[in-house]
């Protein structure tokens, strides 16, 4: 196996991305001070986590936009939208929100809670799939904000004054809170720690 680079006593800046001795307490290049893995990475990953789980409950509880129209208000909280687009076949629409705003946070907190158990050698897996799962959680990060989109696009489009008006529910705030703290919680993570886990349990090959 392929030493490391904490065991060539190299580290490498987070900021920049030079190539120092682990002796130097900070990058000559930029100033960040360095560290050879991201510091409290598992605790911090998992604050976020939970913090995340708190805000993902009223998300899909609470109502994410409220239409005002002549018969009176009615909440829709993301799984009633997915409904209502589903009845009235607007099939994409509903399958879109629905793979958005439930199916891939929920996913992105388990792939991140089965990381955190890797890293602290709770579980097994191949780290080569552990290192792809963690680059998918990172790049869903961005695209889980759909539903906030589509309302702030339906509260821009659906404006008729008194007739119809469409307004962001409570909900929107926690689906908001709950994207950003996931993107945290992601970045706290250091893949690294995977591999560093897999040298602690193989043997010494030579
Ligand atoms: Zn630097």
């Amino acid at each position: 196996m392929l030493t490391s680079a904490l065991e060539q006593g190299k580290v490498s800046c987070h900021t920049c991305g030079k190539v120092e001795s682990d002796t130097l307490p900070s990058c000559q290049r930029c100033g960040t001070a360095l560290h050879h893995r991201k510091p409290q990475s598992v605790q911090r990953c998992l604050a976020y986590l939970f913090a995340s789980i708190v805000a993902y409950i009223p998300a899909n509880i609470w109502p994410i936009m409220e239409v005002s129209q002549i018969g009176g208000i009615e909440d829709s909280t993301i799984l009633g939208g997915v409904a209502t687009f589903w009845e009235m076949k607007a099939y994409p629409v509903a399958i879109t929100i629905f793979v958005a705003s439930v199916l891939i946070p929920g996913l992105k907190l388990l792939a991140l809670a089965w990381l955190c158990l890797l890293a602290q050698g709770k579980v097994r897996m191949n780290p080569k799939q552990a290192t792809r799962i963690y680059w998918l959680t990172e790049l869903v990060g961005r695209w889980s904000m759909v539903d906030v989109f589509v309302v702030a696009v339906l509260v821009a489009l659906i404006q008729l004054g008194n007739l119809m008006s469409v307004t962001p529910g409570t909900a929107a705030i926690s689906f908001g809170l709950m994207v950003i703290l996931t993107m945290f919680a992601s970045h706290s993570f250091d893949p690294r720690l995977i591999w560093d886990r897999l040298r602690q349990t193989e043997q010494p090959s030579s």
